[in-house]
């Protein structure tokens, strides 16, 4: 049984099957990724893994618990963060304010403008915050108004702001995307990172085949909203299936 089960997930919107018949497994402490071309369904996968969507048919269960019915928060409650296509951070916060808000929220269950108000005076987010910003390299930039940073620090930030909750399963939908080639290989150094030093799945979706190569260890193929493969690395590359769908030979 893997972290995340994923059985005969449908969704539809109107007239479109975004998602036909999708079943999924993925196993504890290994990062997991879902490719497929531009529609496959792939941003409607991970929303319905996360109480944005509610699939019309199927069940997805996280550590043997169905995540269906349940509110985003609830989810995240569970252990599931998600990291956005676009960051989802507070620009005129700065990056330490960024980082103490998801300290509130993992202690508190909820982050208030109470908390907001004092938010300094309360060592222990503090230095929670401090410390996290540490494990993300990004000490020296405390200070610095979120909105100022490079495409890749934001999306560094926000990486630390999902780890501040302690999810044991991290979602990322096209986490380089946009990004300059140093700043998507930046990204893939600290997925390393993050997979090396904590406890954690990780399941991304990606669009560039070089992040993809790079950290996956099992790639499940989506071709119009149904898993057409999954496997390993190697053996995606060279799948005949796979050349024709995604890869356009
Ligand atoms: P991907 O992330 O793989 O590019 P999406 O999951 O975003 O694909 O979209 C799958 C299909 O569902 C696309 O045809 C898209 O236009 C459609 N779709 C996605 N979200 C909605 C929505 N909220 N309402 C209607 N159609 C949608
Ligand atoms: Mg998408």
């Amino acid at each position: 049984m893997g972290i995340l089960e994923v059985k005969n997930v449908g969704k539809r919107f109107g007239g479109l099957q975004a998602l036909g018949d999708v079943n999924l497994s993925v196993a504890e402490n290994t990062v997991h990724a879902i490719i497929g071309p531009n529609g496959a369904g792939k941003s409607t996968l991970l929303n319905c893994l996360v109480g944005k969507l509610i699939p019309d048919t199927g069940s997805v269960m996280f550590d043997g618990q169905s995540v269906l019915g349940r509110k985003p928060f609830e989810i995240n409650q569970m252990g599931i963060s998600r990291v956005f296509q676009t960051p989802e951070i507070f620009g005129e916060l700065s990056v330490m304010e960024n980082m103490m808000i998801p300290c509130f929220a993992k202690r508190d269950g909820a982050f208030t403008p109470n908390a907001f108000r004092d938010m300094f005076k309360d060592r222990e987010i503090v230095e929670r915050a401090e410390q996290m910003l540490e494990e993300m390299n990004m000490a020296d930039a405390r200070d610095d108004n979120a909105a100022t940073m490079s495409r890749g620090n934001k999306r560094r930030l926000e990486i630390g702001m999902c780890l501040a909750q302690e999810p044991r399963l991290l979602l990322l939908d096209e986490p380089t995307a946009g990004m300059a080639r140093a700043d998507t290989n930046n990204t893939i150094d600290l997925l390393k990172q993050i997979k090396d030093e904590r406890d954690i799945t990780i399941s991304i979706i990606e669009h560039d085949m070089h992040v993809v190569f790079s950290l996956a260890e099992r790639i499940t193929v989506l071709a119009q909203g149904t898993p057409l493969v999954e496997d390993t690395p190697d053996n995606i590359k060279g799948h005949p299936k796979v050349r024709e769908a995604y890869l356009g030979e």
